[in-house]
Parts: structure tokens; sequence; C-alpha cells
């Protein structure tokens, strides 16, 4: 028999960048991995906020020894993005809900995020694309997308 599948883990800023997630990323391993999670969250399987590497990041090349590793200070740096996620979209550290739930609170803080973090960060670009003709397009003109 299999054991139980467990909720989808996400941290806070995966919580706002994967609904602009496009099919890019580090690897090919993060990706269909990142795929997967993506697919199941919009399936509607509860999803459980964490702290720290979570189901996207355990694919991820730049995770090592549960710290993330994408520069000298990135980890510290991704951990205050996670809690300005969760504060933003007013939830709490380990609290439980649905994509839809956090895609409804989307066009609401994505100037305000965008505005904080994509002008710095690589994937904007990605993510741009997506913003085009979605229902985030209106509330994000005028920011740093
Ligand atoms: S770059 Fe860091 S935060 Fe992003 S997925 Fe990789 S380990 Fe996680």
């Amino acid at each position: 028999m299999f054991p139980a599948q467990q909720n989808i883990r996400l941290r806070g800023h995966h919580l706002i960048c994967l609904h602009f997630f496009d099919g890019e990323g580090y690897d090919l391993e993060f990706v269909t991995n990142l795929s997967k999670v993506v697919e199941r969250a919009k399936s509607g399987e509860e999803i459980e906020i964490c702290t720290g590497a979570d189901d996207v990041c355990r694919q991820c090349p730049h995770l090592k020894r549960e710290r993330c590793s994408y520069d000298e200070n990135s980890d510290n740096e991704i951990r205050k993005m996670d809690r300005k996620a969760i504060k933003l979209l007013r939830l709490s550290a380990h609290g439980k809900l649905k994509w839809l739930e956090i895609r409804d609170k989307i066009p609401g803080i994505i100037k305000e995020w965008a505005d904080t973090y994509c002008g710095a960060c690589e994937w904007r670009n990605a993510c741009r694309k997506v913003l085009r003709g979605s229902i985030y397009g209106n509330e994000a003109t005028g920011s740093r997308f």
C-alpha cells in the first residue's frame, strides 16, 4: 500500500510567485517538480504554509543543507520575503488553504509585491509573459513588472 500523500508545503513567497510560473526554471528536475506542485495545487489540494525549504526548494539546485544558497545572503533574504508575503496576503505561518483562495488575493497585493521585489528578480521576464492578459494585469500596471 502507498503512504498517504502529504499536503503541499509552500513557503511564503512561493504562495505569490507560483501564480506566474510559465515552465521556466533552474533545470529540468526543478521545472518538472515545480510543474507537479502547481498542478496539484490547482487541482484543489490543500496547501500548508511552511517556513524555510518547501516542496519547490526540494528539487532546487540551490538548496544546500536545508538552506537557500542562491547567493551569500539569500537564505535570510528569502525568509524575510516569505514573512512579507504572508503578511501581505493576510495569512498566518503554518496555516492551510487552497490555491484559489490565494489567487483571489493576488490582484490586491501584486503592485506592492512587484514594487518591492520584482525589479531585481531574475525571473521577472518569465512572469511578465504570464502577467500580460492575466487577471492580474490591471492591478500591476505601473509596477516594476
Ligand atoms: S532559489 Fe532558494 S528559495 Fe528559490 S527554490 Fe531554490 S532553494 Fe528555494
